[in-house]
C-alpha cells in the first residue's frame, strides 16, 4: 500500500532576547489550535517570502515591534509530526528589536529565562528547542 505523504507546514518563529538574556513566548489565544499553550513568536510561511521576511512580518503584526534581517540569526530548527502534517520550523534568535513587545492578537506574553520555559506547557514541536537556548544564553 503506497501512502500519500504527510504535507509539510513551513512555518517561522522567533526567540527575541532582552538585555537580561530573557526571551519572549507567547501563549496561544483562545479559538486557535493548541490554545492556551506557550510558543516562540511566528507564523506561516507565505507564499514568495523568505523565513527571515515572515519573522519580520509576524513580529510587527503580532507584537509591534521592527527588526530587520541583519538582526536574525537562525539556531536551530524544529521537525515534528502533528496528525494532521510534519511541522518543519527554524528558529532564529533576534537581540536587536525595535519598540516594545505589544499583545497586538490578545495573547499573553512574558519574558522567561529559557532554564524556567519547561514551567510554560509549549507545543510539542516548540519543547525541544529550549536546550538550544540554556546553550545559547
Ligand atoms: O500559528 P498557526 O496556527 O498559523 O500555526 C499553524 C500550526 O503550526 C499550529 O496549529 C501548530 O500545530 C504549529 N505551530 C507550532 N509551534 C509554533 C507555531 C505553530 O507547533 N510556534
Amino acid at each position: 500500500m503506497t501512502m500519500a505523504p504527510k504535507p509539510v507546514l513551513f512555518v517561522a518563529a522567533c526567540a527575541l532576547v532582552d538585555a537580561d538574556g530573557r526571551v519572549l513566548i507567547a501563549q496561544r489565544p483562545e479559538g486557535k489550535a493548541l490554545a492556551g499553550l506557550w510558543e516562540f513568536p511566528g507564523g506561516k510561511v507565505e507564499p514568495g517570502e523568505t523565513p527571515e521576511e515572515t519573522v519580520i512580518r509576524e513580529l510587527q503584526e503580532e507584537l509591534g515591534i521592527e527588526t530587520k534581517t541583519a538582526c536574525l540569526a537562525p539556531l536551530t530548527f524544529a521537525s515534528h509530526s502533528y496528525e494532521a502534517f510534519h511541522l518543519l520550523m527554524p528558529l532564529f534568535v533576534c537581540r536587536r528589536f525595535w519598540g516594545t513587545p505589544q499583545p497586538r492578537e490578545g495573547q499573553g506574553l512574558k519574558w522567561v529565562r529559557p532554564r524556567d520555559m519547561r514551567d510554560y506547557p509549549m507545543p510539542p514541536a516548540d519543547a525541544p528547542l529550549i536546550p538550544f537556548l540554556i546553550d545559547l544564553l
